[in-house]
């Protein structure tokens, strides 16, 4: 190894040249491999957060790369403007799949929220009879959608809006989980409610038991689109195809991202019927890159991968397993141990000093995760892993409980 190669050097580039819009941990990554990742300087880590549940399938697996690189010789971009022979198949693949009758592909999760905020605006004027411009979107307290300035002005958190306004108006927000207050929300403008079946930014809040079956019918009762945000809890994280199977809820809209992409590709999607997707007509929407061969056929081998290798099933175990393992922990720092499938938060006390200080710890044992809303340890390993793997990341979880104690 060279002596310019370390983490310093790597790191120190990064804060002059790169905007500080993240706290990174210090630890530089070159290489990776299913669930291990490795630095410049040679150590080994297992990746406790999988690109926040981008990369489910574990990192640069053999059959996405193949993917990947195979498409990558025959045609990457064609934009929409013509056809391509990858996103018919994508999209016909994701109906099966999911039941719903139409998608409209996108990029980045954030890009598939907008979109599905349109489509709902959209179907309140043409569909609902919303008056013009009158359209509201019911949004709930201590979401993370993602992070354009429509996204971030129906955000509750100050610090993803301090001097980004104006913002868009039209949603309004109600606490999670308060099924009183969604109802007492509803007018007759009221387009869509927005929801994440479980607040993963927020701290891995999991709502009280039949709120997304309320909520649902709730919606039906008054003519409002139910619209699930699934980028992170959908595709397997969770132990289902989607969290809100959990409740036995169909969305009218679902949005995916993240994992869609394998860690390999920015893809996402929006998912409805055609009675919301068929509403756009050509020119209302559109992408550049949304439904790019290489995106799609990173995308349809993603979703053979997550099928045919089990790995809805190993999330819904493993999580489990590993959950109650967690909950052993003795230590007076630690809150609650909470999570679904392969989705799990410790939630720390304040007087614990922070998730910051376990997170660098861990990582000083070799497992890499990340706090999340100062309190919280998220633990999302990419759903590949063995039960070995998981007792090795406990065993080295316990003892830096023990050491900061
Ligand atoms: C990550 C995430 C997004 C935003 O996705 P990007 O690809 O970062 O734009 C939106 N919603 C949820 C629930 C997410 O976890």
């Amino acid at each position: 190894m060279t002596t310019a190669m370390n983490t310093k050097f790597f790191v120190d580039m990064e804060d002059i040249y790169g905007a500080h819009n993240y706290h990174p941990l210090d630890v530089v990554i070159t290489k990776a491999k299913g669930i291990w990742v490795w630095d410049v300087e040679g150590n080994k880590y297992l990746d406790f957060l999988s690109a926040y549940s981008a990369v489910n399938q574990g990192h640069c697996h053999p059959r996405i790369v193949k993917a990947l690189i195979e498409q990558a010789k025959k045609v990457t971009l064609t934009s929409r403007a013509f056809r391509n022979d990858q996103w018919p198949l994508l999209a016909k693949e994701l109906c099966d799949l999911t039941g719903y009758q139409m998608v409209l592909p996108m990029n980045s999760g954030a890009e598939a929220v907008e979109t599905a905020l349109k489509a709902a605006r959209m179907w309140a004027y043409q569909k609902k009879g919303v008056p013009e411009d009158q359209a509201e979107v019911i949004t709930c307290a201590n979401n993370f959608h993602g992070r354009t300035i429509t996204i971030i002005s129906f955000s509750t958190e100050p610090l993803y809006r301090r001097d980004f306004g104006p913002f868009t108006p039209g949603f309004i927000s109600v606490p999670y989980g308060d099924i009183e207050a969604l109802e007492k929300a509803i007018t007759p403008n009221t387009a869509a409610f927005l929801v994440e079946p479980i607040q993963a930014e927020a701290g891995i809040i999991i709502p009280p038991e039949g709120y997304l079956r309320r909520a649902k019918e709730i919606c039906e009762k008054n003519n409002v689109l139910f619209i699930a945000d699934e980028i992170q809890t959908g595709l397997g994280r969770v132990g289902r195809w989607l969290a809100c199977e959990y409740e036995e809820v169909r969305p009218d809209v679902v949005v995916i991202g993240k994992s869609l992409g394998g860690g390999c590709y920015a893809v996402s999607a929006v998912l409805s019927d055609r009675e919301v997707l068929g509403l756009f007509t050509p020119g209302s929407h559109g992408s550049t890159f949304g439904g790019n061969p290489l995106a799609c056929a990173v995308a349809r081998e993603s979703l053979r991968v997550i099928q045919e290798e089990n790995l809805i099933d190993n999330a819904a175990q493993l999580g489990n397993y590993f959950l109650e393992k967690l909950k052993t922990i003795k230590s007076r720092w630690i809150k609650e141990v909470r999570g679904k499938g392969l989705l799990i938060g410790i939630e720390l006390y304040p007087e614990a000093g922070g998730a910051r200080r376990f997170c660098e710890a861990l990582k000083e044992e070799g497992l890499l995760c990340k706090e999340t809303h100062e309190h919280v340890i998220r633990f999302a390993p990419p759903l590949v892993i063995k039960e070995k793997d998981l007792n090795w990341a406990f065993k080295k979880i316990k003892k830096v409980f023990k050491e900061l104690d």
